[in-house]
């Protein structure tokens, strides 16, 4: 960063092989805020290469779960020592305030002191054979060379879903963060070492996914591919690791529904206006799991909309760092011109627009990426902002009079990713949550999740599911060991 080396390969710092770099853009103002080494192609396959023969070599996967629990645990501490550091590189890189920053930096944590207590206390499966001198055993072992690839919305926390349980399992693994956003992922690699991760367990390129994704996905040397992204980037890394047959794990879209029924009543008005707002808008709209499409109860509709569009329009946007901001810009001019397409599109497919729509006026955020909280009303399924994934802060609202036309809408996506229901009805709540096709899903409440549960989508959402133990078991492989401690001929054969 800014001169020193970023590319990690094979336990060393270098600059790319081809001296390529690229400028790291603050979202808030449009200013250069570091300058990367950008790794090429030869430098992805060099970072394969170096995970590959400390795979094979075996000291690393060697290593008992204790020890590698331990190790886990001093990154976390590292963690919280360099907490404020880390926020701080994450806001100046995405935008999001400095608050979501340090939630973030705490979740980061969570996970590393989750996997080390789960692989600590993992044990082998007795399997009854039947046969009293047979010991039969289902053990773990590490599935072996990853690629981790992430997105730019949680850049350091949606890395440490991949690396902690890839670390405790005892892999070895090639870390690829977005073009956009690699700074935290960066210095995280740094605290890695310095908690005594080996030399070539963890290689870190970045640079563009265009450039380094045939590379690091196309390569024999590879056991596994995680992945979280957009669904035709993962379509693609999916065509391409089926040449090798090599296992991955998808975390994709989402175009995520937030259903409001009008028993909610004076009760629950003010908390369903509030996380249906939240739950949009927060980061902006970047959030995978963000409850872009509202389906409200007809009878309540014109209130609920009113009440969330004057809650909106006070939403205090602003540079992340300023801890007067509630939400900061988008991620990028490129970005940007996304979701205004989006919003023009959904203007010319009839939508009403209730607000927003339009940059904010305030001269001070002319600079940066910056784009007013969006609401489109008297929205149809059939629409393109209702079913594409628009990433930024627009909310659609679909209304519905039954549960079941309810349930149909919630479930009219190609995604299923999460959603969220909000009912003073438990029965009606019950019902509905189970009925909704999607991997998360919020009863009175939203965007909540804990590293002990697994977190991943149904439908085009992806496949696989990280976070709980079965985003361990993804970075392992299950083999069964048949130990005949009294051994005798098998007989079949008379001859
Ligand atoms: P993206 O464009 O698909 O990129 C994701 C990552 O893949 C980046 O590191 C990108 O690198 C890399 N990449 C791009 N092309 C590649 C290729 N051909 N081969 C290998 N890697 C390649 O997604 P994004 O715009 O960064 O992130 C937003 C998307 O992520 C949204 O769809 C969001 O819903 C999804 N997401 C899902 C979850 C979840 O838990 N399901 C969580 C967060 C985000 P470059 O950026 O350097 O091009």
């Amino acid at each position: 960063m800014n001169g020193e080396p970023d590319l990690l390969i094979g336990g060393t710092w270098r600059h790319a092989s081809d001296g390529g770099t690229r400028d790291i853009i603050n979202p808030a103002d449009g200013s250069v805020a570091a300058v990367v080494d950008e790794a090429s192609p030869d430098d992805a396959r060099a970072a394969v290469a170096a995970a590959r023969a400390c795979f094979d070599d075996g000291s690393w996967r060697a290593t008992p779960a204790g020890e590698r629990a331990a190790l886990l645990h001093r990154v976390a501490d590292l963690l919280q020592r360099d907490k404020e550091s880390l926020s701080r590189l994450e806001t100046r890189d995405t935008g999001k305030t400095l608050a979501e920053s340090r939630i973030d930096i705490d979740d980061v944590t969570s996970v590393f002191r989750y996997y080390a207590h789960l692989i600590g206390a993992e044990s082998d499966r007795l399997v009854d054979v039947g046969a009293p001198a047979v010991v039969s055993r289902v053990v773990r072992e590490p599935i072996g060379v990853c690629v981790l690839i992430a997105p730019w919305n949680y850049p350091l926390l949606q890395m440490s879903w991949k690396v902690a349980p890839a670390l405790a399992a005892g892999c070895t693994m090639v870390c690829k963060p977005s073009e956009v956003t690699p700074l935290s992922t960066i210095a995280f690699t740094h605290l890695l070492q310095e908690a005594g991760v080996p030399a070539s367990v963890v290689n870190l390129v970045q640079g563009s996914g265009a450039a380094l994704g045939q590379a690091l996905t196309d390569n024999p040397d590879v056991d596994f591919i995680s992945f979280t992204g957009g669904l035709a980037t993962g379509r693609t890394i999916a065509r391409t690791a089926a040449e090798h047959v090599t296992k991955v794990a998808l975390e994709l879209g989402g175009k995520n529904p937030h259903i409001v029924f009008a028993d909610i009543g004076s009760d629950g008005w003010d908390s369903a206006v509030d996380h249906v707002l939240t739950g949009v808008f927060l980061h902006s709209g970047q959030v995978c799991s963000a409850g872009t499409r509202l389906i409200v109860e007809q009878s309540i509709a014109d209130e609920f909309v009113a009440d969330l569009a004057a809650r909106a329009e006070k939403i205090r946007i602003g540079d992340g760092m300023d801890p007067a901001s509630e939400t900061g810009p988008l991620v990028s001019a490129d970005h940007r011109d996304k979701v205004e397409n989006y919003v023009a599109l959904g203007v010319s497919e009839g939508a009403t627009l209730v607000t927003g729509g339009a940059r904010p006026s305030d001269p001070a955020l002319a600079d940066g990426y910056f784009y007013l909280p969006t609401i489109f009303d008297h929205c149809e399924r059939t629409m393109r902002i209702v079913q594409e994934e628009t990433f930024g802060p627009i909310l659609t609202v679909e209304r519905f009079t039954t549960e079941s036309e309810a349930i149909g809408l919630g479930n009219d996506t190609q995604y299923g990713l999460a959603a969220g229901v909000r009912t003073s009805d438990s029965a009606r709540g019950e019902r509905v949550v189970r009925q909704l096709r999607h991997g998360t899903v919020w009863l009175n409440d939203f965007g909540y999740y804990t590293a002990a549960a697994e977190w991943g989508g149904f439908g085009r959402s992806g496949n696989g599911r990280e976070l709980g133990p079965t985003g361990l078991a993804e970075y392992q492989e299950l083999k069964h060991i048949w130990h005949n401690t009294a051994p005798a001929p098998a007989g079949w054969f008379k001859g």
